[in-house]
């Protein structure tokens, strides 16, 4: 996957691609997909939502311009693979799913292999509180349209489902000088867009086109 999949495109950064090396997709894979762990696309993980293609997950975490301890919202904790290549950077990683069941699963993945996380009751029925050692993974259900403002701001966040525009809560999150990663568009083609907060405004910059499924709340898609 790194050799003939990041690399040749254009994936770099060293530390990305070394993240790439330790973390075990297959086990963030549904069984009956496993042969096709590594495959070069997206794969599905129920509730009708997918995992990104390897390639994707890389770009999108290159363009964060990463750094050690840096505060990171992730937008769709879905299967928890970019989750746990947050993580692995030695980052702070603040995740939101919507779906229970997706989060429950991810969790329990992410605890598996040696993450440190913890998942935050929101009080709506989510997945039951679990402490993990220095908690340097949160995970919790919601909707991640409105971010997490108890943590804010964040030097970086990465959104992984597509957006119509980019949601007012989560540029208000972001930290001055910060970057987000976001794919803006319709229901079925995006623009993956980076944008960055400058003396307050959006400086925005576009670097490929892409298909992710909805993001699907208040300040996203409704429905
Ligand atoms: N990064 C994930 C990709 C998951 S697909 C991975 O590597 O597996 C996108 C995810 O965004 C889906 O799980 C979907 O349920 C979730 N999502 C969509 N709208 C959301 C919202 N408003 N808040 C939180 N999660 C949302």
């Amino acid at each position: 996957m790194v050799q003939e999949q990041l690399i040749p495109r254009g994936i770099n950064d060293r530390e990305v691609l070394s993240a790439f090396l330790k973390v075990p997709r297959h086990r963030f894979i549904p069984f009956e997909f496993i042969n096709s762990a590594y495959a070069d696309h997206p794969l599905p993980i129920g509730e009708e939502q997918t995992i990104s293609q390897p390639y994707i997950v890389a770009l999108m975490t290159q363009c964060l311009e990463l750094k050690k301890g840096d505060k990171v919202l992730e937008i769709g904790t879905g299967s928890g693979y970019q989750t746990a290549i947050l993580a692995e950077l030695n980052c702070s990683v603040y995740s939101i799913e919507r779906f229970p069941s997706l989060a429950r699963r991810a969790k329990n993945i992410l605890a598996e292999l040696g993450y440190e996380v913890q998942a935050v009751d929101s009080g709506k029925g989510g997945i039951p509180t679990y402490s993990g050692l220095f908690n340097r993974v949160k995970i919790k259900v919601g909707d991640g349209t409105k971010g997490w403002p108890e943590f804010s701001p964040y030097a970086k966040i990465i959104v992984t489902a597509a957006a119509p525009s980019l949601p007012p809560s989560l540029f208000e999150q972001l930290k001055e000088g910060g970057v987000m990663v976001i794919p803006l568009g319709n229901k079925f083609s995006q623009m993956l867009t980076l944008v960055r907060k400058i003396e307050g405004k959006v400086k925005s910059e576009n670097i490929c086109g892409c298909r992710f499924v909805s993001l699907v709340g208040e300040e996203g898609w409704r429905g």
